[in-house]
């Protein structure tokens, strides 16, 4: 496994591999890796002949604020986990690699964005259909695996690069989930013990969703409401949102009629956690 650091040296390897007539499968990611990237990086395994991980905290990502100095790094573990999953290439490129002092070109997915997280973190999906487009560019890659822990960021990329036809086939991968269900993130190092134990409600939350779906329940604002309490019983645990939308549309929903991504965010001792289902469930993965 090869570690590059430069956008031409990418270039150049992507360009190699295509020559050989080998298929790439592509995984972006911002590092500080766990099961959930590497569940993707075992399915672009399965889906392509050469793997390449791309490993970049993107700063324009990150709305003023946030976490983007301290968002957690550890490159030199992430190549140890990316190399003993099969991985080919991690890709790692620094800041002024990817964005020149005066760049100046943006893209804008203006639909799919708006809800959800897009409508708490203004630019957020700005800059991740920006550098999505970018690493597209660089990497070359014939298939890109994306979890659907990030289920509005996957209908974003899928509509980019429906609209700006890249010739790239996007694949979704299942949530990873930690034994009592919290979904996996780099985010969850910051939980303290208390707030940890805090979270597994969330994913309580889903599954009561799932069970008040199955009884029967389709009214979309019930589903919610009894979400809440559920959340709200915990002390400090504060709710960004919890949305009902149309999973195709991302469009909020009354009742519940067809496939709807029923997604939360929260805070939790100052840490944003998101989480999801689909109900009725529907098979995402490809
Ligand atoms: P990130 O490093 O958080 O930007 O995530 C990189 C990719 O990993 C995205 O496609 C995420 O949706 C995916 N991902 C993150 N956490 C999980 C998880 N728990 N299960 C599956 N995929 C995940």
């Amino acid at each position: 496994m090869k570690v590059i650091y430069s956008v031409t040296d990418m270039y150049e390897a992507a360009m190699q591999v295509r020559s050989r007539g080998e298929r790439i499968g592509f995984v972006p990611t911002m590092g500080f890796l766990h099961d959930g990237h590497l569940s993707l990086i075992k399915k672009a395994r399965s889906v392509s002949d050469w793997v390449v991980v791309s490993i970049f905290v993107n700063p324009t990502q990150f709305c003023p604020g946030e976490d983007y100095e301290r968002y957690p790094r550890d490159m030199r573990r992430d190549v140890e986990l990316c190399r003993n999953e099969g991985a080919h290439i991690v890709f790692a490129p620094e800041a002024v690699q990817m964005y020149a002092a005066d760049h100046a070109v943006y893209v804008e997915e203006s639909d799919f964005s708006s809800g959800l997280c897009g409508a708490l973190r203004p630019g957020h999906f700005r800059g991740v259909a920006t550098v999505v487009a970018k690493l597209f560019n660089i990497v070359q890659p014939h298939v890109a695996v994306f979890g659907m822990k990030d289920a509005q960021q996957l209908r974003v990329i899928e509509r980019m690069t429906r609209d700006l036809n890249f010739p790239v086939e996007i694949v979704a991968a299942p949530i990873v989930r930690e034994p009592d269900g919290l979904a996996m993130s780099s985010r969850n190092k910051y939980l303290t013990p208390e707030s940890r134990s805090k979270a597994v409600r969330i994913y309580e939350s889903l599954r009561h969703a799932e069970r008040l779906y199955q009884e029967g329940m389709r009214d979309a604002g019930a589903i919610r409401d009894s979400m809440a309490s559920l959340l709200q019983g915990a002390t400090d645990l504060r709710i960004d949102y919890i949305a009902t939308v149309d999973y195709e549309t991302l469009k909020p929903v009354d009742r519940i009629e067809r496939a709807a991504l029923v997604a939360v965010a929260v805070r939790i001792g100052g840490v944003r956690l998101i989480d999801n289902t689909v109900i009725p469930y529907i098979s995402r993965e490809t």
